[in-house]
C-alpha cells in the first residue's frame, strides 16, 4: 500500500490537479479547500456539501491532519493560553495564544524538539525528534481558532524548533497561511524567528514574501554568542549581519533582533554598546527579553535595573528597542517547558 497523501498540506493548485486526476470536477477542489482552510473543518465528515461517496474515497486516499489538545493552561495574569497538542503519531508540541490590543497572536512550533542546542532553551534539551509538516503547523492555528472561537490576526513561528531547519515545509506553510483562499493572514502579520541559519535566511529573502524575519542574536560578539548558542560556531556575526542586510534589500522588511538578557552573561553596558554598533547600520528593531530560567540550566534573569540601563544605551544610540512583555510566565510560558513537564509526569 502506498502512503496516504497529506491533503491539508496541498496548495490550491496542487489540490485541483490531485482531484482532477481522480476525475473530479474543478469545483470540488474549491469546495474542499474552503472546508479545510476557511471553515476549518476537523474531518471529511463535516464537509456536508460533498457526497458521502466522495468523502469515503477521500478517507481512503488522504490523511486529514488534526491535533488533539491534551492540555490547555490559561494565565490568570494576562489571559494567555498555552496549548499542548498531540500529533497523530503521538508526538507533542506546544503553541501559545496571546491577546494584544491589535489582535490575537499565536506562537507556533515548527519541529518536535530542536537540534540547535541553545543553552538556555528547554526545547533543545532532548534534541530533534522530527520536523512538522505544513498541515501540522497550520493546524495549530486552526485548532486554536476553533477552541477560542476568535480570529487569529498575527502568527509568530517562535515555538519549539528551528523553522529554517525545516525550510520547505515552512515556506509551504507560509503560503497556505497567507493564501487569500484560506485564512488569509496578512504576510506582514507573520514573523519567523531563526537562530541564524545563514543560507536559509538568504533563501527566504528570495521567496517574494513580506513576512518579518527575527534573528535570535543574544550576543554581540562571536565568542559570547558561541558560549550561548552552538550554531554560532557555524556562522559568524559578520555573516549574519550581511544576511540581514540582504534580507532587507530584497524584501524591504525591517529585521528584528531578539536578545534574551542573561544576568552576568550578556547584559553589561559594554554588551549594550556592542549591540548598538551592530543594530544601527541595519536600522533594525531590537527586542529585549529577560531570559526565562529553566530548571535544567543555571541561567538567571537580568535584574530590572540592568535591563533598563541596557535599553537606555540602545536608545541613546538611536536604536529602536522594546522590552518584551512577559506573557504567561505563570503557565510555563517559556519555550518547551509545558511539554517537558507533561512528559516528566
Ligand atoms: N529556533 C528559533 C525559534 C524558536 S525560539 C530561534 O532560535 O529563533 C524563539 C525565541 O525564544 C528565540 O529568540 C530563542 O532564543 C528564545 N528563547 C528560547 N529559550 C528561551 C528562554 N529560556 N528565555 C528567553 N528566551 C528564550
Amino acid at each position: 500500500m502506498t502512503e496516504k497523501k497529506d491533503i491539508k498540506s496541498m496548495t490550491f493548485t496542487e489540490l485541483t490537479k490531485e482531484l482532477s486526476d481522480f476525475g473530479e470536477k474543478p469545483f470540488r477542489a474549491r469546495q474542499m479547500y474552503d472546508w479545510m482552510h476557511k471553515k476549518l473543518a476537523s474531518s471529511f465528515e463535516e464537509m456536508t456539501n460533498l457526497s458521502k461517496d466522495f468523502r469515503e474515497k477521500c478517507r481512503e486516499r488522504y490523511t486529514y491532519t488534526t491535533l488533539e489538545a491534551v492540555r490547555v493552561q490559561e494565565s490568570k495574569a494576562d489571559g494567555t493560553k498555552k496549548f499542548l497538542f498531540r500529533l497523530m503519531d503521538g508526538n507533542l508540541v506546544e503553541s501559545v495564544w496571546m491577546r494584544y490590543r491589535h489582535g490575537n497572536s499565536v506562537c507556533i512550533s515548527s519541529q518536535v524538539g530542536c537540534r540547535m542546542g541553545c543553552r538556555f532553551c528547554a526545547s533543545a534539551l532532548n534534541g530533534l525528534e522530527r520536523s512538522l509538516t505544513a498541515s501540522e503547523m497550520l493546524e495549530q492555528i486552526y485548532a486554536i481558532t476553533r477552541l477560542t472561537g476568535e480570529r487569529v490576526s498575527n502568527v509568530v513561528v517562535m515555538g519549539m524548533g528551528e523553522p529554517l531547519d525545516n525550510y520547505d515545509n515552512l515556506v509551504r506553510f507560509l503560503r497556505l497561511l497567507t493564501d487569500e483562499n484560506g485564512l488569509n493572514i496578512g504576510q506582514r502579520s507573520v514573523t519567523v524567528s531563526t537562530c541564524g541559519l545563514v543560507p536559509g535566511m538568504r533563501r527566504l529573502a528570495g521567496e517574494g514574501l513580506q513576512i518579518t524575519l527575527a534573528l535570535s542574536l543574544h550576543a554581540a560578539t562571536d565568542e559570547k554568542r558561541r558560549s550561548l548558542m552552538p550554531v554560532a560556531n557555524q556562522y559568524s556575526i559578520q555573516e549574519l549581519m550581511e544576511a540581514c542586510s540582504y534580507y532587507f534589500e530584497k524584501t524591504g522588511r525591517r529585521i528584528t533582533f531578539e536578545y534574551s538578557l542573561v544576568r552576568g552573561e550578556n547584559d553589561s553596558k559594554e554588551d549594550a554598546r556592542m549591540l548598538a554598533l551592530l543594530a544601527k547600520p541595519l536600522c533594525c528593531h531590537v527586542n529585549l527579553i529577560p531570559v526565562n530560567p529553566i530548571k535544567e540550566r543555571k541561567y538567571v534573569q537580568s535584574d530590572r535595573a540592568s535591563v533598563e540601563a541596557f535599553k537606555n544605551i540602545l536608545e541613546k544610540n538611536k536604536v529602536n528597542v522594546t522590552v518584551r512583555r512577559e506573557m504567561g510566565r505563570d503557565i510555563d510560558g517559556a519555550c518547551g517547558q509545558l511539554r517537558r513537564r507533561y512528559q516528566e509526569g
